[in-house]
């Protein structure tokens, strides 16, 4: 047909987003073919159960549960299943073979991205895994490719749409955490285990991939340090209101001054204040956003879907399309740039600013005191705010007050050892809440 040679497509997987491929691959053949110079034809897809439903109705002879023979025989592996094996073993075998690959794999990225890089170096094959960050968001092409000349200094990213489905209904409606993870799960945002979401794992997996990608540096995922939502409570979200601020569930890849003057790279998944008018506090609902900051380009947005089994296959698609315009074109595939090798900080290296809220005996002198422990840290508050406190107003036990301060930038240390400080003081009843603030 139209003199096209043919390039053989295996699919692993026929879920939500492998359906939505195999669908788009099949309807769209004539324009994929006219944009890439060669057909994709659809080789196989390997599933579980060949009987089990699907959501899109494909041709029942394409399905097979030999991934393996499949993967061998073809010339672009577009890998759909999840999880690390037997994705893994799959990739590396086609890779060996030849082919290319694609994968939505960010656990598989995540835990393996050295080793597959290193196979597809070897070999001259290509891998690009779009999908795995922020689903239907361009952003890590953006940042291999057109940011490729400059520097990125950091990227913050709301890379999870469930636990900003929950925190968003907690700020805009007022839902405690319970009722926000009810209506979360309800809407089926929610995993049957929502741990990898609201304990922060899922985010941690794509700093991984961001970091390392943002700062040509092998960023393994046990460096992320890792804070989840669900001691988020609706009290933290009304201070965070009251203070013109939003919190949100960050993936926050950035370069950082070390203690000895080198530069480092700072990879971390926490929830943190966002000031209102920062574009990332305009993130509702579901939605995806990544933020990069980069020397010459300054400030950047990518925003959109970050799921959704359409939605998704639209990334899929774009790495297939350019894979199979590489493999038409001929010669090796585009390695993975990890040239910079910067060293991994620990978060105690970062720089940062917290709301810390305490609740102290409302008496002469302990502001006073508080800022003392706050100067023994070497730590400056930019705003501090008192009103007496609940238990205060309703007139039962001494008389507490609550204080809220805003702190100025400082090492994470030395603000972590002030916490600690306050914890410890006799006019410090207890801290309540201590939020970082990102953004400024
Ligand atoms: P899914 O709905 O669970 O589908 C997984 C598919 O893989 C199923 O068709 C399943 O076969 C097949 N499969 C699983 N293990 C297999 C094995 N050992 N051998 C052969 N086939 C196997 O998953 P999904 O939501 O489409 O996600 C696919 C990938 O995209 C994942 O890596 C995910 O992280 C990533 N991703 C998903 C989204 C999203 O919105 N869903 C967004 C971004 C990235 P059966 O159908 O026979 O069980």
């Amino acid at each position: 047909m139209n003199g096209y040679r043919d390039l053989r497509v295996a699919l692993l997987g026929a879920g939500s987003v492998g359906s939505q491929v195999a669908r788009l691959i099949i309807e769209q053949g004539d324009e994929l073919a006219a944009r890439v110079g060669a057909r994709l034809t659809l080789a196989g897809i390997a599933v579980r159960d060949i009987d089990a439903q699907r959501d899109v109705e494909l041709p029942r002879e394409l399905f097979t549960t030999d991934a393996e023979t499949l993967v061998l025989g073809a010339d672009i592996v577009v890998e759909l299943m999840g999880g690390v094996e037997p994705a893994r073993t799959l990739i590396l075998q086609a890779i060996e073979a030849g082919a290319d690959v694609v994968t939505a794999n960010k656990a598989l990225i995540a835990e393996c991205g050295a080793e597959l890089a290193e196979a597809t170096e070897r070999v001259g094959a290509q891998l690009t895994y779009e999908a795995a960050v922020a689903g239907a968001i361009p952003i890590l092409r953006p940042l291999r490719e057109s940011l490729a000349g400059d520097h990125i200094t950091r990227v913050l990213g709301i890379v999870n749409g469930s636990t900003n489905y929950i925190l968003d209904r907690m700020d805009r409606f007022g839902d405690s955490a319970e009722d926000a993870m009810k209506v979360a799960a309800e809407l089926g945002f929610l995993e049957a285990d929502p741990t990898l979401d609201v304990e922060g794992y899922d985010a941690a997996q794509k700093a991984t991939i961001l970091a390392s990608m943002a700062f040509h540096t092998n960023v393994p995922v046990d460096a992320v340090h890792r804070e989840g939502i669900t001691a988020i409570t609706a009290e933290q979200i009304e201070t965070a209101k009251h203070a013109g601020q939003v919190i949100k569930l960050l993936a926050i890849a950035e370069r950082v001054e070390a203690p000895d003057g080198s530069l480092g790279v700072s990879a971390r998944v926490y929830p943190a204040l966002i000031n209102r008018d920062h574009p990332l506090a305009a993130v509702h609902e579901g939605k995806n956003a990544v933020f990069v900051e980069a020397e010459a380009a300054g400030e950047l947005m990518f925003y959109g879907a970050g799921a959704g089994g359409v939605e998704t296959a639209s990334a899929v698609l774009g790495d297939l399309v350019s894979t199979a315009k590489r493999h038409v074109a001929g010669g090796p595939g585009i390695q993975m740039s990890n040239h910079a090798q910067y060293e991994i900080l620990p978060v105690e290296d970062v720089y940062t600013r917290y709301l810390i809220m305490l609740e102290v005996a409302d008496e002469p002198g302990v502001l006073a005191s508080v800022a003392g422990i706050l100067a023994e840290q070497g730590v400056s508050a930019a705003s501090v705010e008192q009103a007496p406190s609940k238990s205060s107003r309703d007139g039962e036990g001494p008389r507490n007050a609550t204080l809220v301060i805003g702190t100025h930038t400082a090492r994470e240390a030395a603000l972590a050892a002030t916490v600690r400080a306050l914890d410890a003081s006799d006019v410090v009843r207890h801290v309540t809440s201590v939020l970082r603030m990102e953004g400024n």
